[in-house]
């Protein structure tokens, strides 16, 4: 198995549900969709049918910051990683939101989120040194799969400066409430699925996926849409419009 494109650093998950849903999302399959915000706990409702590699849309909201690229640079060549350090690019990603930060391991690029200014002074460095030490694990990983925050990532951590980092930084980014116009459910186990935006026609109930498929993509546990009154009746817990 391919080991995923990026890897997302997430904040702000509901501390009972956190182990969980990080576990699933940061292990599971890359197509694995992501609703927004505060809404962590549905990622794990929803799976996809595998399609050919997605592009990450890029280019767009993306500001180059130059300083910081050169600070990985000089890191990434300190330990070694002479290829990493040619091509590693540092960007500010005006599209994050509850995300503070992203490692894409194809072209060796991190994003930030610009709103991490807002936090301590420090929380733009220690993202930026979080996600350099995923590539910096990723690369000398050399293809071998291993987990995103896994003894070669804590390895990478404490060779920057950073031993014991967390695998979330609970900063407060995910403050938006926001609420959900449209509503799916699996016919088999009757959960419901909560949604902000329209979900592909493939999407099937991952648990139930987990549980009756051995986590592979299956039809029978596609996610129907059904109306918010229904919703609103079944799951009045979430937040509907
Ligand atoms: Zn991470
Ligand atoms: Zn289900």
């Amino acid at each position: 198995m391919r080991a995923p494109e990026y890897h997302q650093l997430r904040l702000g998950l509901p501390s009972k549900l956190g182990g969980i849903t990080s576990n699933q999302s940061e292990l599971s399959r890359p197509s694995l969709r992501r609703s927004q915000s505060n809404g962590m706990l549905f990622d794990l409702f929803e799976i996809t049918r595998p399609t050919p590699r997605k592009k990450i849309a890029r280019g767009r909201g993306l500001k180059f910051d130059n300083e910081l690229t050169e600070r990985c640079r000089m890191m990434a060549g300190m330990v070694g990683l002479g290829e990493l350090a040619d091509k590693v690019k540092v960007f500010w990603n005006l599209r994050l939101s509850s995300t503070a930060g992203l490692a894409h391991h194809s072209n060796a690029q991190i994003d930030l989120n610009p709103r991490l200014k807002r936090f301590a002074p420090e929380e733009p460095q220690r993202t930026l040194l979080h996600e350099l030490a995923h590539l910096i694990a990723h690369d000398r990983a050399s293809g071998r799969r291993i987990k995103p925050h896994g003894q070669e990532w804590q390895n990478a951590c404490s060779e920057l400066g950073i031993p014991g980092e967390k695998r979330c930084h609970d900063l407060p980014l995910a403050n938006r409430v926001i609420k959900r116009k449209l509503a799916y459910q699996c016919r088999c186990c009757g959960t419901i699925v909560p949604r902000v935006r329209k979900l592909s026609r493939d999407s099937a109930c991952y648990p139930c996926c987990q549980k009756y498929n051995r986590g592979a993509y299956s039809r029978r546990f596609l996610l129907e849409k059904i109306s918010i009154k229904e919703a609103k009746l079944l799951a009045p817990e979430h937040n509907w419009v």
